[in-house]
């Protein structure tokens, strides 16, 4: 069990007021709030530590790499990878992808396929699309039905021995949909294919184990799970990272560099060029220590509870329609009221001091199907109430009113 009102003590924005309201936070799948445990690391690292990391022998330089490295065992522990070198740090989970894509670049070659899926975030279409201008390759998309579900049936039907790569989401963003990862995984192997999955939207919820998925790639970013923007993720199998070239050339990645040929440093560095964000690596290490302090079970708990208490409270209210209906959901409500712009209504909530999200999600195709400009989008966390959901309900009623 969870004990929410002590935990709401960790995060110090929870406790500040927003348009002369109290804040409720409802905005998480777009980032989620930071405990004192995270933010204090953060202090620390710049009030002791501060120093370039990886090159220095002086001792705040070995303290800063033994922090930073130490972080990197942590992630790894976390989402169970083999080893601590198929941990490549990022700047999140676009930077995962773009990665892996521009690697794949040298690997595919014109009619080979590569699937998508019909929930992605945008940050999942783009580069795709990139290395297919680069390539000759062609993007196939497994469609989606109206309860925002993959038709799983269509997806076997695209798979061919053509097919190079898949890449889809471990969770949508736009509607919280949790899609059957380990039957796409399973049916991608079946015809050699590799699988990518988007971790950004279920690292907050669900505790990946990389191994047992058997995924080729993984990304996520910190911030989605109570640590600092700027930073994240990528697992790679050690053989796909030894097969990708680097992505960006600098200092760090090289083992020897002469005007005539550079050779590269071994994994994980290979991949990670410049001096990286080394307070919010080491932040991430602290931020998955505080989750798992929570723990992920109860996490889980809690979250379905808040997500069946506003599911139900919000379709009581005439006129308001829930985009995403699966009964494999997260703790997102995507929803519009009949006839009025989300816009609209995520104005009103914020005078009241409710943080929603308004708008494509940066998924425009989703919304594209359902044939709306957007939807308000609530997202929770483990640190929000049932009290605060009670506000949002209220909230939503009064803009009905005010924009009928
Ligand atoms: N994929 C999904 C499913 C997301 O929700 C997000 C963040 N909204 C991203 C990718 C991109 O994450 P970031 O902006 O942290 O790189």
């Amino acid at each position: 069990m969870l004990n929410v009102d002590e935990i709401r003590k960790d995060f110090p924005i929870l406790s500040r007021e927003v348009n002369g309201k109290p804040l409720v936070y409802f905005d998480n799948a777009a980032t989620a709030q930071t405990p004192k445990q995270v933010i204090d690391t953060i202090v620390d690292y710049y009030s002791n530590y501060n120093a370039n990391i990886h090159r220095g022998v002086h001792t705040l330089s070995q303290e800063a790499t033994d922090l930073y490295e130490q972080a990197r065992y942590k992630i790894q522990a976390h989402f169970n990878a083999k080893f601590s070198h198929e941990i490549i740090y990022t700047s999140g989970t676009t930077h995962g992808i773009n990665l892996v894509a521009n690697g794949f670049s040298s690997l595919l070659k014109k009619g080979d396929d590569i699937i998508v899926s019909a929930l992605e975030h945008h940050s999942n279409i783009v580069p795709w699309q990139m290395l297919c201008e680069r390539t000759g390759a062609n993007l196939k998309v497994i469609p989606m039905n109206a309860e925002g579900e993959l038709v799983m049936a269509e997806y076997s039907n695209l798979l061919s021995k053509n097919t190079k790569l898949v890449f889809v989401n471990h969770i949508s963003n736009a509607l919280g949909t949790i899609n059957p990862i380990e039957d796409i995984i399973a049916q991608a192997h079946n015809v050699g294919a590799a699988v990518l999955i988007d971790g950004a939207q279920s690292t907050p919820h669900v505790k990946p184990d990389v191994q047992k998925l058997d995924v080729d790639f993984y990304v996520a970013s910190a911030h989605k799970m109570c640590g600092p923007t700027g930073v994240g993720m990528l697992y790679g199998k050690e053989e796909w990272l030894k097969k990708l070239p680097p992505y960006q050339g600098g200092g760090e990645m090289i083992a020897e560099v002469t005007f005539e040929k550079t050779t590269y440093a071994d994994l994980p560095h290979k991949f990670e060029a410049g001096t990286p964000n080394i307070a919010g690596g080491i932040a991430f290490g602290a931020a998955i220590d505080y989750m798992n302090g929570i723990g992920f079970n109860n996490i889980a708990d809690f979250e379905n509870e808040l997500l069946e208490y506003a599911t139900n409270k919000l379709l009581d209210i005439e006129g308001l329609k829930i985009y995403g209906t699966s009964k494999h959901k997260t703790a997102v409500i995507s929803f519009n009221l009949e006839g009025i712009h989300p816009y609209d209504v995520g104005t009103i909530l914020d005078k009241l001091g409710i943080a929603v999200r308004t708008g494509h999600h940066c998924a425009q195709p989703i919304m594209d199907y359902y044939k709306i400009p957007g939807t308000v989008r609530a997202s929770f966390a483990f640190y929000n109430t049932k009290a605060e959901i009670d506000t949002l309900v209220a909230g939503v009623k009064k803009a009905k009113i005010m924009l009928s």
